[in-house]
């Protein structure tokens, strides 16, 4: 079978499928009654640990003390007769290493089969600590100057959890993964160190404000996911999807988001029907997924669940990313992550929702009734702004990825440049602070005096958005929106905690240096304020962030405008960086090189990849059409003259003309992109200036090819071309 008739069978396929796919189980029971059942959550501990160890466990969990070794025998063994009682047979420490992905190597309960049979066993030193042969991981360079083997450690503050398959269930212990030297090698390590920090700037704060109840801070986390689905019928003939994860090739459809009939459209039965079954598996696993939508795009789609602490909410993203890859194959679909499958329309993006909250369940980014917690929420809305200022081109290396460099600045993502959108009521009051006794700002602000004034009510409706805004302020916490759709969260929240701590800390001590002259803390802290806000304002922007005047007046600002992965990534590794992360104990130089040296290697990778796709599919799948086409037009044409003698054949052989020049021109573009292909393997110098060589080089000779190949998708015959079109695989599922 060839070119088109694939493509049909495809579309076969799923009409078959279609007619069968209400024979999916539905849940047996309510989401009440199923949510958790999978996790080794707090209720299944009191239930099932002795009540002693129970309560020390907690103290661990809630204050942050170290875990007591000999609490952990009891708790391993509780867990497992929780999980075999629960049909598990084995378990696996489960860490996500510098891939991106989440990791996993399964052992048995078993330990030996003497006379009497399986003796099942899991001690606490097994639960706290693993040695996994985890040489393959990505390192950045610190397994060879450090140690070889890694460990993973068990991180309690996560619950272990059942991953169920067909077959049977697999207890998984969230653990962080490091080097014997003790150097992080996963993203684990370094967002627990961020969430220590920031605890510990955010509590000096409050303590220096004058809050003696708070005795911890936490950040939270609420992740917005988008994703696309397509059948699988046409994933399976399309070699880029399933080696890359986006097309290389496909002309834009003509029919693309431009009716805007997709977004939040009804849902259609079968991705309904998918969305409940992955559903349903997150709430046995304590995912609180919450809500569900049609996004944009055709075929895009968007899930969202209540947010949680940091550490968690970035584990459970991770458990839905895979929870919705498996779902989808059970549905006969496949959930694309990427951040740009589909060229022409949108993309994919994963808003990260944060704030601060304090142990008593206040939101610190909840502007308060009281003059006084109002003043908190200013302090700590200055220490937001001024990391933002002071970091912006950090956070923005933290989410540079050859993915999202499809995405950023594309009019339909925010734009490389951070800034801070507060909405006009927010502005107002800290126009209000910078212009500072008298009033002389700028039109409609008036003074805000600390300690003294309550601040107007912030709206919190769809209104006051700016979608646009890179970094938002949305009523009672921010959201990052610049983040890529497949990557973990784990990195960018790091550098957040860190930044936002790093000027909590700057905040802080202003105060506490004030407050020791004997000055009031409310005319310290106003001052304080009114410097820090005054020094950063810059960073705030209420406009469209799309608009060409806004690049041009972030430019006059100074704002840094880092385009692209290559622009960013450097900013990991300036001093200014290093300092940053060495003062708060986050990652030590060496795990900063390391991590630099991971996201260009992947960077290299990817693009690599993409490349050698890209002249595998054109030389082997769209040259062979084009020529198939060339072959059959110009038989028509001869065919043609021989029966009628001397007919004008002009319109044809211009045809017949341009398809061979584009088929000409194609395999001329796909020469180049080899021959670079073959350069790359001798290149052997900086990591750096080889990624650069991609950047420069392989991209713009891959887009070459590409966009040759699309224009004769426009031109051969249909039933020639061997690639699944974006026209049917956004629409046919
Ligand atoms: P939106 O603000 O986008 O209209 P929601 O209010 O539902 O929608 O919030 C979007 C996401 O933000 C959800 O995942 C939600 O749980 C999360 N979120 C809400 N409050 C917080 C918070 N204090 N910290 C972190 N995330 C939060
Ligand atoms: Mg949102």
């Amino acid at each position: 079978m060839k070119g088109a008739a694939l493509r049909k069978q495809a579309i076969q396929n799923m009409h078959n499928r279609n007619i069968i796919r209400n024979s999916f189980e539905k849940p047996a029971a309510n989401v009440a009654e199923m949510f958790g059942v999978n996790v080794f959550n707090r209720q299944a501990m009191r239930t099932l640990l002795p009540k002693g160890a129970f309560r020390t466990l907690m103290k661990t969990l809630e204050e942050g003390e170290p875990l007591d070794p000999s609490l952990a025998d009891i708790v391993a063994n509780a867990m497992k007769d929780w999980a075999i009682g629960r049909g598990a047979s084995h378990y696996t420490h489960w860490f996500q290493p510098m891939t991106g992905f989440t990791a996993e190597k399964h052992d048995s309960f078993l330990v030996s089969s003497g006379d009497d049979g399986a003796i099942l066993e899991f001690s606490g030193k097994t639960l706290i600590q693993g040695e996994p042969d985890a040489s393959s991981f990505p390192s950045g360079g610190i397994r060879s100057t450090f140690e070889a083997r890694g460990y993973t450690g068990w991180d309690p503050t996560s619950p272990a959890f059942l991953m169920e398959s067909t077959m049977g269930k697999t207890l998984c212990i969230p653990t962080v993964f490091c080097a014997y030297s003790g150097h992080a090698l996963d993203k684990k390590t370094p967002l627990l160190r961020s969430i220590d920090a920031i605890n510990k700037q955010a509590i000096r704060l409050l303590r220096a404000l004058g809050n003696k109840q708070a005795k911890r801070v936490t950040c939270t986390v609420g992740a917005e996911q988008e994703y696309f689905l397509i059948d699988e019928s046409f994933y399976l003939l399309r070699p880029d999807l399933i080696n890359a994860g986006r097309a290389l090739f496909g002309a834009k459809p003509p029919k693309g988001q431009e009716m805007e009939d997709h977004y939040w459209g009804s849902i259609k039965e079968r991705v309904l029907a998918f969305m409940m079954d992955a559903e349903a598996e997150l709430y046995k696993l304590g995912v609180p997924v919450k809500t569900r939508h049609n996004e944009v795009a055709p075929a895009q789609f968007e899930v969202a669940p209540i947010f949680e602490g940091a550490n968690i909410a970035i584990d459970h993203n991770m458990l839905l990313m895979e929870v919705f890859r498996k779902t989808a194959q059970k549905h006969g679909l496949r959930c694309l992550f990427h951040e740009k499958p589909f060229s022409g329309v949108n993309g994919s993006g994963k808003h990260n929702n944060w704030s601060l909250a304090d142990d008593l369940g206040n939101n610190l980014l909840e502007p308060g009734n009281t003059p006084h917690e109002n003043t908190q929420f200013i302090c700590v809305l200055t220490a937001i702004l001024r990391a933002l200022d002071k970091y912006g081109g950090l956070l923005r290396a933290s989410i540079a990825s050859a993915g999202n460099d499809h995405r950023l600045g594309a009019n339909e993502a925010p734009p490389a440049i951070l800034s801070v959108y507060l909405g006009d009521t927010l502005n107002s009051v800290i126009e209000g602070l910078i212009s500072g006794k008298g009033g002389s700002g700028a039109k409609g602000a008036r003074t805000i005096e600390i300690g003294v004034t309550t601040l107007p009510s912030l709206p919190r409706d769809a209104s006051d958005r700016n979608r646009t805004s890179p970094f938002a302020f949305t009523g009672n916490k921010f959201e990052f929106r610049a983040v890529g759709s497949s990557q973990s969260l784990a990195f960018p929240n790091t550098v957040l905690n860190t930044i936002v701590a790093d000027s909590l800390h700057y905040i802080a001590a202003k105060i506490e240096e004030g407050v020791k002259g004997g000055r009031p803390l409310n005319d310290v802290v106003q001052e304080v304020v009114q410097k820090t806000l005054t020094e950063h304002k810059r960073i705030i922007f209420n406009g469209d962030n799309y608009s060409e005047e806004w690049h041009k007046e972030a430019h006059k600002r100074g704002l840094p405008n880092l385009h692209n992965t290559m622009e960013a990534l450097p900013r990991l590794v300036d001093k200014e960086t290093k300092e940053l992360f060495k003062s708060h104990a986050v990652l030590n130089e060496e795990e900063l090189m390391s991590r630099y040296n991971v996201q260009l290697e992947a960077y290299c990778k990817t693009i690599n990849i993409e490349a050698l796709l890209t002249s595998n599919i054109a030389a082997t799948m769209i040259l062979p059409a084009a020529l198939a086409y060339q072959t059959q037009l110009a038989g028509s044409i001869i065919a043609t003259k021989s029966v009628l003698n001397g007919a004008d054949m002009t319109v044809q052989q211009g045809l017949l003309q341009d398809i061979m020049e584009k088929a000409s021109k194609l395999k001329v573009a796909v020469d180049t992109l080899d021959k670079l292909n073959k350069k790359d393997e001798k290149l052997h110098s900086d990591l750096f200036d080889h990624a650069k060589f991609y950047e420069t080089k392989i991209i713009p000779a891959m887009n070459d090819v590409r966009s040759i190949a699309d224009e004769l998708e426009m031109l051969v015959d249909d039933s020639l071309w061997p690639l699944p079109k974006f026209r049917e695989m956004l629409y046919i599922y």
